[in-house]
């Protein structure tokens, strides 16, 4: 009963002539789940369609940007528009100024924000931002998150990283990766040991508040207060990386969920509604160091370009309204309650992890709280488990190691129909256990 996929097996192999590995970023390939990768015809609503015409219930979510479901009208509608007028000037335009308020708006520790082309240019930014800042050199980044491609933050990183099993990158120099320091996360002491060791080297602390990119896991009670409070007391400062969970977990991200201000926060995926956008964002004190206002360079051709601000634009406006996130909230628990149930129904040796419409099956009965507990999760069984699920028509994140998300596209029946993929899987791998 395999679903037929003779399209996506002959467009992989033309596209691998010309492109490394057959794809744009790593983590599309579906080399860890043992499979080729689906192309992709196109989406809507909950719902991707490959070039076979096969339908799968989305929880990739383009990896987090489309929370509100495939093409939603709101957003094409702005985009259409743009497209009349051009698709680039390289010139400033209003919708950017528009897009900052929005956003300042939302998060009480941001005054100035500026508008990069990806997640990895924002923290790579934030990165130069925090050292020309403070005149130190040394970051401290935590085992498993994953904060972009970029030379400093591209050790003991999570995401594509991790499901290659690579503990750095060939081309990242010794020197540059020096400077950086991995400690675990959730793991209070390991960040007092190191600030003991050199206090007054730290530019900054840099994390996922949130962790998505080893899968999900929640900070501990106290953890991210702790992680104020020594940076504070070091003049380092604290970097959230929110490029997953801004405007994801809340409105305002995970430091309005956590009650935290960072000293700078990184943003993505949602923030361009679908269109490529990263941005990073501070107090005015911090921001103004930036040029032109101050000494510290970043630039770009595409910055802010019209097409993606009215994207991001549109899609924030949608965020406006808090009461999407009760909605997404009822709609992750009960995915929660559902696949609780199927676990405890087969005594399954899976753990589930989830905040707000960010969750992770883990295949291990233990606790997930770092990333070597991640690192103990039976991948063969995740294999496994995708593939059911796949051909069950339900598409995840083809990696133990990444968040599912639940968009507000997702129906009562949709998630009724997951559950019960969900259930099916687990029964048929529990009886080959
Ligand atoms: C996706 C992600 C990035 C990288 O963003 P890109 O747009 O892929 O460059 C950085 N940090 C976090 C937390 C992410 O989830």
């Amino acid at each position: 009963m395999e679903k037929k996929r003779k399209k996506s097996a002959k467009a992989f192999k033309k596209a691998q002539k010309v492109i490394p590995g057959g794809v744009n970023s790593p983590a599309r390939a579906f080399s860890a789940v043992e499979m080729e990768p689906i192309f992709i015809d196109k989406g809507k609503g909950a719902y991707l369609y490959d070039i076979d015409g096969n339908q799968y219930l989305d929880y990739v979510n383009s990896w987090g940007p489309m929370i509100l479901g495939y093409n939603p009208p709101q957003v094409i509608k702005k985009l259409k528009k743009q497209l009349k007028k051009g698709t680039s000037f390289g010139a400033p335009t209003e919708v950017e100024t528009e897009i900052a308020e929005l956003i300042v708006d939302f998060y009480p520790a941001v005054d100035k924000v500026r508008m990069v082309n990806s997640g990895t240019e924002a923290t790579m930014s934030a990165i130069r931002l925090a050292r020309g800042y403070t005149g130190r050199d040394k970051i401290i980044k935590l085992e498993g998150c994953y904060h972009g491609h970029g030379d400093s933050l591209l050790v003991d990183a999570g995401s594509g990283v991790a499901t290659l099993g690579i503990k750095g990158s060939p081309g990242v120099t010794e020197n540059t990766a020096k400077e950086t320091i991995v400690v675990p996360y959730n793991d209070q002491k390991a960040v007092e040991k190191v600030f003991a060791e050199y206090g007054s080297e730290i530019a900054g602390l840099i994390l996922e508040p949130v962790t998505g990119n080893m899968g999900v896991i929640a900070p501990e009670a106290g953890y991210l207060e702790f992680l104020r409070e020594i940076t504070n007391k070091n003049g380092a400062l604290l970097i959230f990386d929110e490029v997953m969970t801004g405007f994801r977990l809340a409105r305002g991200g995970a430091q309005e969920l956590y009650d935290i201000e960072p000293d700078i926060s990184t943003f993505g995926k949602i923030i361009g509604g679908g269109m490529p956008v990263g941005a990073y964002a501070g107090k005015e004190e911090i921001m103004d160091y930036i040029a032109p206002a101050g000494p510290i360079y970043q630039a770009g051709t595409l910055s802010g370009n019209p097409m993606a601000m009215q994207a991001g634009l549109a899609t924030l406006k949608e965020l406006k309204n808090k009461k999407i996130y009760s909605k997404l909230e009822a709609k992750a628990e009960k995915l929660e309650k559902g696949f609780k149930k199927n676990i405890k129904e087969f005594n399954f040796p899976a753990y589930f992890n989830r905040v707000g419409s960010m969750f992770t099956l883990f295949f291990t009965a233990k606790k997930v709280e770092n990333y070597q507990d991640v690192k103990k999760c039976d991948q063969q069984l995740f294999a496994s488990y995708f593939k059911e699920m796949i051909e069950a028509g339900v598409y995840l994140p083809p990696s133990q190691f990444e968040a599912n998300f639940i968009s507000l596209a997702l129906s009562e029946e949709d998630l009724d129909k997951t559950i019960e993929a969900n259930y099916q899987a687990l029964k048929k791998l529990k009886a080959g256990l």
